[in-house]
């Protein structure tokens, strides 16, 4: 008979290294492009990364090994991470305009008011 589940336990444990350890490892992938994010040094823009990212999700059956991990921005992160368990992109940023409001035309401070 199985166990049953307290609730502070996981339903399907992810195997994720977890407190010092993962530190460690996460300080380790991050190093590896100096904590920048890798998406917008492709763009040609030097953006610090906040997150590191498994290409493969964890939740897919990804494995936890560097070699299917990136360093991303909350931006990126935010793009991949919503393609990756196929939820809408979010609005991709393309800018503030001298006056601080969006350049962006589908940003919703720029859309057509109703009325
Ligand atoms: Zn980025």
């Amino acid at each position: 008979m199985a166990e049953k589940r307290k609730s502070w336990q996981r339903a399907e444990p992810d195997n994720r290294l977890r407190g010092r350890a993962g530190q460690k490892q996460r300080q380790r992938r991050m190093d590896r492009t100096d904590g920048l994010c890798e998406m917008c040094e492709e763009e040609g823009l030097v953006v610090l990364a906040t997150v590191v990212n498994h290409k493969v999700p964890l939740a897919h059956g990804g494995e936890d090994i560097d070699s299917n991990t990136e360093n991303l921005c909350a931006r990126h992160d935010a793009i991949v991470t919503a393609k990756q368990f196929s939820k809408s992109v979010p609005i991709e940023g393309k800018g503030i305009g001298r006056n601080g409001r969006p350049t962006s035309a589908d940003h919703p401070w720029n859309r057509a008011r109703r009325g």
